[in-house]
């Protein structure tokens, strides 16, 4: 499933290629023709994302809600940002800047849990929908198609309020104090385990199986303490390192969960998954740090992966 940072990056597509244009919107497949005419020939005015959560606001405060959840994914093309991965040099903290989703280009991208470019035959634009489109946003020069999606819904300014007041704090749109407060508060009291409040969309926004385990390799948490048995600074770190590894995902476009790489490394963790990670997918493998083998199980329906020795 596509965790926070993706669905961040797909937010910057449409602000770069729809927002301020108006959008022909359709349903090729049928299943969404009755949200498809409330918003066809509107204006795009903005697109944010809060956790898993697309929103894509139209004049008259309309918007169109979206949550891609395991399969869904959206295809672009036309003028596109497409990811450059090679030669990304930029500081690990440096502030996410719109290039590091690259320059504008004629292309076609798919922007889901991966990114992925094919090429795009320029004779005809916009390409013929393929498959089952549940929607798709059309201007003069860019086309969005989307499939597969958990939620698709047309909804006024209430509802969006009353989704994001599900929602718990995104690093991204959260910013300071007072969100860190909130996710303290939403964990310390909890008599749950840390390895099931992460992955808890009304805890915090936008972490999934793959943040999960790295951010609690990095901080040596047990994904089985409970919540409130962590010591506050430790919970505060926990959402430090989440804001951090988050910014730089959204740059980069992968899951960077190393820190301290040479360049080559670098340039290994981002083209290859197995050098990315601490203990994603390295069941039965060493440890990077202590050498015992890294461990799997079932925690909140997904699988977790974990150092029985470093994380206490
Ligand atoms: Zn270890």
């Amino acid at each position: 499933m596509p965790e926070g940072h993706s669905i961040h990056r797909i937010a910057q597509q449409f602000n770069r290629h729809f927002v301020g244009d108006v959008v022909a919107v359709s349903s090729p497949q049928g299943r969404f023709a009755a949200g498809a005419r409330e918003i066809d020939g509107r204006t795009m005015t903005e697109a944010f994302a809060v956790g898993k959560q697309l929103f894509l606001r139209f004049d008259e405060h309309l918007h169109l809600r979206v949550h891609l959840g395991l399969y869904g994914a959206w295809d672009f093309a036309g003028e596109v940002s497409a990811p450059r991965f090679e030669g990304s040099t930029v500081a690990d903290d440096a502030e996410p800047s719109l290039s590091s989703i690259g320059a504008p280009r004629l292309t076609r991208l798919r922007m889901a849990e991966q990114e992925d470019e094919r090429g795009l035959d320029l004779s005809s634009f916009p390409p013929d929908p393929v498959g089952a489109v549940r929607v798709r946003l059309l201007t003069e020069t860019s086309v969005a198609d989307l499939r597969g999606p958990t939620a698709c819904e047309v909804i006024g300014p209430e509802q969006v309020e009353r989704q994001l007041a599900k929602l718990g704090p995104d690093p991204m749109v959260d910013r300071g104090r007072a969100a860190e407060d909130r996710f303290v508060a939403n964990v310390s009291r909890r008599n749950v385990a840390i390895g099931q409040l992460l992955m808890d969309q009304a805890i915090v926004s936008g972490i999934g199986n793959v943040f999960r385990a790295e951010l609690l390799f990095r901080a040596r948490l047990d994904p089985h303490r409970p919540g409130r048995d962590i010591p506050e600074e430790s919970i505060r770190e926990l959402w430090r390192d989440w804001a951090k590894l988050l910014k730089r995902a959204v740059k980069v476009g992968q899951m960077m969960t190393m820190d301290g790489l040479t360049p080559r490394q670098r340039e290994k963790a981002i083209s290859t998954q197995a050098d990315r990670h601490w203990v994603y997918k390295r069941q039965g493998l060493p440890c990077r740090v202590c050498g015992t083998h890294i461990l799997i199980e079932e925690m909140a329906g997904r699988n977790l992966y974990w150092c029985p020795k470093d994380q206490t």
